[in-house]
């Protein structure tokens, strides 16, 4: 299938964007990927480091989490062009000083982001039938009034999205206590979510 002309120039057109330099310690280096086929569609936070140097998305532990969480494999993950990967901000927003001996995390995604391309990249994926909001900042943004008090508060609410949205925590290391907290995720979300993908890459 060939791209559409509406999402052929709005990928041209993040890929080009410079909207942040200066706010941001590096060049921007949006990191986008989907496709007209794309119905899955993961709305993660910004690219951390290891992205930025990779040019893409979620070539780390966090990807790796996250495909366990979907069933699929690696080579499916970036083989399939049914499953997209738009996050919040399309740059990595750097990372904070460490703070008493502990790694500082990223910095929030420039908020410009959202603002400039999300509706223009949304509408030209006609065949979206689940987006996957991970981390709050995807979701308050997504959901607006509809989000609740706090990340987890939101995730827990699930069903109450379904069946175009999932809201989820974000698959860092760094959620790992939460996920011990939270044991209802992996029991209930998880199962749920890899019913959807089996849906949508092999029904
Ligand atoms: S984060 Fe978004 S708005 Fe900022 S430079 Fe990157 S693509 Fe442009």
């Amino acid at each position: 299938m060939t791209t559409s002309p509406d999402l052929e120039d709005v990928l041209s057109d993040i890929r080009a964007c410079r909207a942040c330099l200066g706010d941001l310690p590096h060049e921007p280096r949006p990191v986008v990927r989907v496709f007209p086929e794309t119905r899955l569609l993961i709305c993660g936070q910004a690219p951390g480091r290891r992205v930025h140097e990779s040019g893409l998305p979620f070539t780390d532990p966090s990807g790796d989490r996250l495909r366990d969480w979907m069933g699929v494999d690696y080579e499916t993950f970036y083989a399939d062009h049914r499953i997209g990967v738009a996050a919040q901000a399309f740059c990595y927003p750097g990372t904070a000083p460490q703070k008493h001996g502990r790694s500082g995390g990223d910095y929030p995604p420039p908020k410009r982001c959202a603002t400039l391309w999300r509706p223009r990249l949304l509408e030209a994926l006609p065949r979206m039938e689940l987006t996957l909001l991970v981390g709050g900042h995807a979701q308050v943004w997504a959901l607006g009034e509809r989000a609740r008090a706090s990340m987890t508060d939101t995730v827990r609410a699930w069903r109450e999205y379904a069946p175009d949205i999932l809201p989820m925590p974000h698959p860092s290391w760094r959620n790992t206590a939460w996920l011990r907290r939270n044991p209802w995720f992996e029991a209930e979300v998880v199962p749920y979510l890899r019913q959807r993908v089996r849906g949508i890459l092999y029904a």
